[in-house]
């Protein structure tokens, strides 16, 4: 087993920085815009928000130096998200850019799909070796009464794209509503398997954002199973301990398919994400209230010793276990009211990137 690290330089040395939980910083999700072109309920119910003013946007130039901090510190996944990553001018410019950083494992994208079609092969040409599309329904009239757009054919347009484009280990992510989509499990399983991808359910968080969030809307990870196991027969769990947020699973027939159950089952204690904003605020956890500012940093003119000394410090102190602790609260409602949310934007899902 790889030391742990103390120092920053120990890490090019091959040793590991660890927090206090001893949960190691390896995986990193990029915000790349706070925008976004769908409007679901579950995450920006509102028309209009307080957006990030455009000057304080990392530039890709600012985004590629943080990254590189980053990697040398151990980081090897990297997730491009939002918003909606697609709405960034150019985005496979950037992905070029990171894609040049030997140290990325894995360069992936989080994506609604609605613009997917149309950059599917700039993406793949320029280095991003996954994707991840959202799919919360197979149905064009619940699309348009849960994202508010009509444009539920362009997603499908985006997931047949992706393989077409060279995408393996394709992945569908479905956020699952008590009373909206929680009939239509099997049907995504189905069509995943048609379209060669894997499905994961996301029980409903109550994150910034979610301000129309009740627990009795969260269809949980054991009445998913339930429905499942009544359709399909058993299911064999995969039992892998990863460091991944989706619990695996194999139905009779061999289709593997994922559940995210952050709600009901949090896994903060595997958890190896941080998060930056597309202005360059970095998050230690989804529930967190504050970040760490590296804009300053970088746009101050501090030297990548000293960012990657403020990066390595921080983590090592990290303790945060924000899922766990909001599933012991006794009377859960929302996380967050909308005048708080007008007041920091950064509390909002879709700032800090899901
Ligand atoms: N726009 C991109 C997309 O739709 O995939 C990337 C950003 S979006 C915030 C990332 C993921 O977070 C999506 O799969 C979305 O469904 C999920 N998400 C947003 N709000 C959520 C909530 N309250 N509970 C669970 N998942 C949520």
């Amino acid at each position: 087993m790889p030391p742990e690290v103390h120092n920053p330089a120990d890490v090019s040395a091959g040793g590991i920085l660890s927090d206090q939980l001893g949960r190691p910083l390896r995986s990193l999700r990029v915000s790349v815009t706070d925008r976004c072109n769908l409007r679901c309920n579950y995450c920006m119910p509102q028309e209009e928000y307080v957006w990030l003013p455009r000057q304080e946007l990392l530039t890709f130039e600012e985004i590629t130096r943080l990254v590189d901090v980053f990697t040398s510190l151990g980081i090897t996944d990297v997730r491009l998200t939002g918003g909606e990553p697609l709405l960034r001018r150019d985005l496979a410019g950037l992905v070029r850019m990171l894609a040049g950083n030997p140290q990325i494992r894995d360069l992936a994208l989080t994506t609604n799909g609605v613009l997917f079609a149309e950059q599917a092969e700039d993406l793949r040409d320029a280095g991003l070796h996954r994707v991840t599309l959202s799919l919360d329904t197979l149905r064009p009239e619940r699309f348009l009464a849960l994202t508010g757009r009509d444009t539920h054919a362009q997603v499908l347009r985006g997931i047949a794209a992706a393989p077409r484009a060279g995408f393996a280990n394709l992945k569908l992510d479905t956020v699952v509503l008590r009373g909206t989509n929680d009939d239509e499990l099997a049907d995504l399983i189905e069509f995943g398997r048609e379209a060669g991808a894997e499905v994961r359910f996301i029980e409903y968080m109550d994150v910034g954002g979610a301000t129309e969030w009740s627990l009795d809307k969260v269809f949980t990870r054991v009445e998913m199973l339930d429905q499942l196991d009544k359709r399909y027969g058993a299911i064999e769990p995969l039992g892998e301990n990863s460091s991944a947020p989706a619990e695996r699973f194999r139905l009779p027939d061999g289709t593997v398919f994922g559940i995210i159950a952050s709600t009901t089952t949090p896994f903060c204690r595997r958890c190896d994400r941080s998060r930056l904003t597309a202005d360059g605020l970095w998050y230690l956890c989804l529930y967190a209230q504050s970040g760490i500012d590296l804009r300053q940093m970088v746009r101050g003119g501090a030297s990548r010793e000293e960012i990657a000394s403020r990066i390595s410090s921080v983590w090592r102190e990290r303790n945060d276990r924000g899922a766990e602790l909001r599933a012991a609260t006794g009377h859960r409602g929302v996380l967050v009211g909308i005048e708080q949310l007008r007041q920091d934007p950064h509390l909002e899902m879709h700032t800090r990137g899901g």
